[in-house]
């Protein structure tokens, strides 16, 4: 049986990234994924991910955001890939919603740049912008997207530069851990190695049932828009809206031809996520529709492309990072609740030290498991 210093469970998007940091670190690595990363079946694909650091979610997030930033900027130095772009970000909604007040709190509470915005600033500075006559809304300047599929593309290649393996196509059934190591069983074999790493997304809650986190699989779909008739598409912000009706959010036009929308909220359960169809959600559908019809001006009404992707939603929507309690050569990121690809860098970061160390001196304690009574 070959042997590893780390075998990296599920090679999507913080799996890579944390494959990257162990062999940047001198492990020897292994990474093992069912697919062949980056693919479409789990929660890494579909072109863009809102990058921000006003963080309405809780403010806590936000020094593990300036480091992720920073591993962002690095990555794209060291590669000369373009992963990041920095169109900025509206966020709007009532004052006393989740959204504007939370990102209010913790710019506040970390000195974030962030302004407000009339709904006539917003119209003067994109001109295809609304903003509802109920609504108030935030900008911050340094929000943006990042290339989900590229990013996933490069930290692999670096991961492989820096010595770790991919084992593609091979499915993980099961695992066992002693003090020394962990033994891996698969499809293709068995491999073992002092440490295991388990970045499953989906499939968290399977590769980790003995620690009984509830952990939901929710289908999003993703839709693509006509937007010929959108005023400077392409110089449009990323946006998020938080309606009584739904979170709808979106992208400039990157293409010169279609803009993403989505919704961030609600989504429906999935049994088996090997079985997930990949069919449109009409409720979300209406969602996007009718936000579109509301708040930007000559998109068009009927989608022309969608996608299916997975949220893993915790019982408290915050990620869980952490070791496992019976076996401290095993750690973990699961339930990224739909807002985690951002972090990959620094969770991969994170997920390294707690396999070298046993423990990080990033602030990570907010995300671990102690906060379930299970
Ligand atoms: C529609 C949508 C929009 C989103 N928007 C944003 C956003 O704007 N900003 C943001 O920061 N985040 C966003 N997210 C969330 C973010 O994309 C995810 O939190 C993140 O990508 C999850 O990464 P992961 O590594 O946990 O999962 P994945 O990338 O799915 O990786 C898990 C991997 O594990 C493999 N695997 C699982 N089980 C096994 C097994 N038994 N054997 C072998 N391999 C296995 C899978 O094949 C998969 O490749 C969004 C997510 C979705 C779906």
């Amino acid at each position: 049986m070959k042997s590893y210093d780390v075998i990296v469970v599920g090679a999507g998007g913080i799996g890579t990234a944390t494959m990257c940091e162990l062999a940047r670190r001198g492990l020897r690595v292994l990474g093992i994924d069912r697919f062949s990363p980056p693919h479409v079946r789990g929660s890494t694909h579909g072109e863009t991910r809102i990058i921000r650091q006003a963080y309405f979610e809780h403010p806590d997030y936000v020094p593990l955001l300036w480091r992720t930033y920073e591993h962002w900027n690095e990555l794209q130095q060291a590669t000369g890939a373009r992963l990041f772009t920095p169109c900025g970000l509206v966020e709007a909604g009532p004052t006393d919603g989740e959204v504007v007040a939370g990102v209010l709190r913790a710019a506040q509470e970390h000195t974030l740049e962030v302004e407000q915005l009339s709904a006539d600033e917003i119209a003067k500075r994109w001109p295809a912008l609304r903003l509802p006559d109920d609504m108030t809304a935030v900008f911050e300047p340094t929000a943006g997207y990042l290339l989900v599929e590229r990013c996933v593309d490069v930290l692999l290649q670096q991961a492989r530069q820096h010595g770790a393996e991919l084992l593609a196509d091979c499915g993980v059934i099961g695992w066992q851990a002693s003090d020394k190591a962990v033994e891996v069983a698969t499809s293709k074999g068995s491999y073992s190695a002092a440490s295991m790493v388990v970045t499953a997304g989906a499939w968290a809650a399977d590769l980790l049932d003995d620690l009984g986190v509830p952990l939901t699989v929710l289908r999003k779909t993703l839709f693509w828009y006509p937007a010929a008739g959108v005023e400077r598409a392409t110089e449009l912000p990323a946006f998020l809206y938080e309606f009584d009706f739904g979170v709808p959010y979106g992208f400039p036009v990157i293409d010169g031809q279609l803009m993403k929308v989505a919704v961030h909220n609600g989504g429906a359960p999935v049994d088996d996520p090997l079985r997930s169809e990949d069919q449109v959600d009409s409720h979300e559908l209406g969602v996007t529709q009718r936000f579109l019809s509301q708040c930007v001006v000559g998109a068009g009404d009927t989608p022309t492309v969608s996608s299916t992707c997975l949220y893993t939603m915790t019982p408290d929507s915050h990620f869980i990072v952490d070791r496992h309690p019976e076996h401290a050569n095993v750690v973990f990121a699961a339930g990224l609740s739909g807002h985690g690809y951002k972090f990959a860098p620094v969770l991969g970061e994170a997920l390294a030290d707690l396999v070298v160390a046993g423990k990080s001196e990033l602030s990570i304690d907010f995300l671990g498991l102690h906060r379930f009574k299970l």
